[in-house]
């Protein structure tokens, strides 16, 4: 679900207008529901009620404490990929205990940080890295929990960037190689295994490889529950959500024809509880996306038009810095303007533009889209999810405020930053 929609001619976010938060924050400016990402962590808790499951929610989807400081309170475990998440999860109250470390690259500061902050798993990429957590561990006297990634090899069918479950990609450790791995984990003094993770890509839209790759590992992760002991198998994240018709359909005639079909929490669970219950241990998933994707909103301004021969240019006020979803992986953002249109009658093909200067500073190509003009507010949706935490100040240009929308009341989780936020840290030799 989600909390978007029109009211009385004006996008609404829960119960406030965003025409009229617009005039008081300014735009870009990205917008969250409170209640959504709720109701997305509490649908896939329910959903998978049947196992002994563990949320750890992928924390590089949307840090800010304040999502974290949420999700904290539902009992939400975290998946975190560096020392500053830890840190962050520390600071939103999170519990370190439900926190699983991944990535390929840790360094031994963040190693160090796991251990003092007494993780749940390191969830080791490499033979290299184990040995090295078994060293630093060694150092400091203690054993760290950990899990092994396994590549799976299975074609998650999405895009080539955000695709991590095949050899090619840089992640985890071959399927064929993985047992060893393990075995010389085991004589190992100052490592604790604890379970097997993989995680094969990002926004898959259909359950078939999730189903493909659990049914490729459960039967080693049977293995190693009667080798090791292990305490859990976690799945990873890659939960994809609806780009397309991401607003009630039938409200917006423009989209017709061209609806993706979300993967629902039902069908997720319905493939893969059966398989995961035989092995009576903690499921651990780790979604994202899922969670806070179309929760949020990026709001922006129309501040030019300019007709060329070949296209239409809307240049707004937000660019590739703010949101680089479109420019990176070519993602797709459905685009609606806050004011509700009329009719969808006057609809015409745009691009819809940013100020920065590169060509990939875009947010739609070719979309036909009611008309707007300058000083019009559009919406670009489903932006909740890599959106701020890709923001940058390419082009000098200042982060965007983060709202988070309860109900009627609006909580300003970040402000926008100033000129002198942004060049605070430089320094002038002299
Ligand atoms: C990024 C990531 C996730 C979350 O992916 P989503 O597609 O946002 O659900 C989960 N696990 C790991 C290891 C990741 O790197």
């Amino acid at each position: 679900m989600h909390s978007f929609e029109y009211r009385n001619g004006a996008l609404h976010c829960e119960g406030v207008n965003l025409d009229t938060l617009v005039d008081e924050v300014g735009t870009p400016a990205y917008v969250y529901s409170k209640a959504t990402i709720l109701d997305h962590y509490r649908r896939l808790s329910e959903g998978m009620s049947e196992l002994d499951c563990l949320i750890c929610y992928a924390t590089k989807a949307n840090s800010n404490i304040a999502v974290l400081n949420l999700l904290a309170g539902e009992g939400s475990g975290f998946d975190i990929v560096s020392g500053g998440e830890l840190f962050r999860i520390k600071k939103a109250g999170g519990d370190p205990g439900k926190c699983t470390f991944a990535g390929v690259g840790k360094t031994r500061e963040e190693i160090e940080m796991g251990l003092d902050a007494g993780i749940l798993s390191f969830n080791a990429e490499s033979e290299a890295e184990v040995e090295f957590i078994n060293q630093v561990a060694g150092e400091k006297g203690v054993v760290a929990p950990i899990a092994l990634r396994v590549n799976p090899n299975v074609d998650a069918k999405t895009h080539k960037y955000i695709s991590t479950g095949k050899s090619e990609n840089k992640f985890g450790i071959d399927f064929e190689s993985i047992a060893g791995a393990y075995e010389r984990a085991s004589q190992l003094e100052h490592v604790k295994i604890r379970g097997l993770q993989m995680h094969i890509g990002s926004q898959l839209t259909s359950v078939g490889p999730f189903e493909e790759a659990v049914k490729k590992v459960v039967p080693f992760v049977q293995q190693l529950k009667d080798l090791y002991d292990i305490e859990f198998f976690s799945i990873g994240g890659g939960i994809g959500i609806v780009y397309n018709d991401s607003l009630a359909s039938g409200v917006m005639s423009w989209w017709e024809g061209q609806e993706e079909k979300p993967l629902t929490v039902e069908e997720y669970a319905q493939a893969l509880v059966p398989l995961l219950k035989p092995l009576d241990m903690k499921i651990i998933l780790e979604p994202g996306r899922f969670m806070v994707g179309n929760a949020g909103i990026m709001i922006t301004e129309v501040l030019y038009e300019k007709r060329g021969s070949a296209k239409t240019f809307k240049i707004v006020d937000a660019g590739m810095n703010d949101l680089i979803r479109p420019a990176l992986y070519e993602g797709h953002h459905d685009i609606v303007p806050i004011k509700e249109p009329a009719t969808a009658s006057t609809e015409e093909k745009v691009d819809i533009v940013g100020p920065v200067c590169e060509s990939g500073d875009f947010f739609a190509q070719d979309r036909p889209l009611p008309s707007v003009e300058s000083g019009d507010r559009i919406a670009v949706l489903s932006a909740g999810a890599y959106g701020f935490v890709m923001a940058s100040n390419y082009n000098s240009r200042p982060f965007p405020p983060e709202i988070l929308i309860d109900g009627e009341e609006v909580h300003t989780i970040r402000p926008r930053q100033s000129y002198e936020e942004l060049i605070e840290t430089e320094i002038i030799p002299r």
